[in-house]
């Protein structure tokens, strides 16, 4: 179980979001919860369990190893595929792959499945509620197209569900329902070392972005839900899909779900965090853009007229201002000589 605490935060309604004295109460709580329960910090994961951190296009690569039943989880961005696989290969030190997991079907965690198969043509696994995202498969029934996003097509031998567990690494992992950022996704959970890879459901300051919605927030009540789940799991490390491990997990549990609190009771906040998320994404993948270009990006990619007809009602011309300014005062990206790169590594 997790620590009490952690129960009461995720309950709707208990943290007055805009109260921000409050939270940060909070959360010197949890960091005095945190510090005072013993973790092995210096080497918090089992030498089978190999995590290859990447940035923000591509998630982590976790290499689970095993004479002969090498387990990869997570494939990364299709444009740095060769980068990945040359990773892989690395952390396998020659030996082969035998199978690749998805903890879900996003570009960023499954791009580089079809580059994988051809390495090594080894058995792929995906979520079940994955299925329908991928099959058939189609630029805009992989919701990519109109994100501006890209994969490579790829070919699945079998599934997985929450319930189910498998061998890797010589340890067992159990899957468990990670809705939220995507409603299909799984996390997986190793019992005897506490170790959650947490996909994008729980970051160390964060989470994967959620879907805003106009009316009601199933997406932020199913994260919610989802956060409520780890704490139970009461993990000792989480190996997340962006950024490294990390051992504070209440300390993460508290940063989530006060952000999605926040994002509940201001569903157009969520949704301009959604925006500059989907932006300094395309920016990663396109390494850069010019300034100049940007109110055109915006309007040629649905999905940003979208956001502003549901929530920002802002005249289209004035959307590109708002996100450059917002993205340039946090740091997010740097103008050179008339060009905009995002400072986060891909
Ligand atoms: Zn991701």
């Amino acid at each position: 179980m997790g620590p009490p605490i952690i129960e009461s935060l995720l309950r709707p309604g208990l943290i007055p979001v805009k109260r921000r004295a409050v939270a940060a109460h909070a959360r010197r709580i949890f960091d005095r919860l945190v510090k005072s329960r013993p973790v092995n910090s210096k080497s918090p994961l089992p030498a089978e369990v190999r995590v290859i951190e990447r940035g923000w296009l591509n998630c982590n690569q976790i290499v689970l190893r095993a004479p002969g039943a090498n387990v990869l989880v997570d494939s990364g961005y299709v444009s740095h595929q060769d980068r990945t696989v040359a990773l892989v290969e690395a952390a396998l030190e020659g030996e082969a792959l035998a199978r690749l997991i998805n903890t879900h079907c996003h570009s960023d965690h499954m791009g580089g499945n079809a580059a994988i198969a051809r390495r090594y043509g080894a058995r792929i696994t995906i979520p079940e509620g994955e299925v329908r995202h991928v099959v058939p498969w189609t630029p805009q029934s992989v919701w990519m197209e109109r994100f501006d996003q890209r994969a490579e097509e790829f070919a699945f031998h079998d599934t997985i569900a929450a319930g189910d567990s498998f061998d890797a690494g010589g340890l067992e992992w159990q899957a468990i329902a990670a809705p939220g950022h995507d409603m299909d996704a799984l996390m997986f959970f190793n019992a005897r070392h506490r170790i959650l890879v947490s996909g994008d459901a729980l970051w160390e300051n964060g989470m994967g972005f959620v879907w805003p919605e106009a009316g009601g927030h199933p997406h932020i009540d199913a994260a919610m839900a989802t956060l409520s789940a780890i704490a139970k799991l009461d993990p000792a490390v989480v190996i997340p899909g962006h950024g490294a491990p990390f051992t504070q997990v209440a300390k993460a549990l508290a940063t989530a779900a006060s952000r999605l609190k926040a994002f509940a009771e201001d569903p157009a906040k969520n949704a301009r965090h959604v925006a500059k998320a989907l932006f300094i994404f395309s920016l990663l993948d396109k390494g850069r853009m010019a300034v100049a270009e940007v109110p055109a990006y915006l309007a040629r990619v649905a999905y940003f007229g979208e956001l502003n007809e549901q929530f920002f009602h802002a005249p289209p011309e004035s959307l590109g201002e708002w996100l450059l300014q917002d993205l340039m005062r946090s740091g997010a990206v740097a103008v050179e000589g008339g060009f905009l790169r995002a400072t986060a590594k891909a």
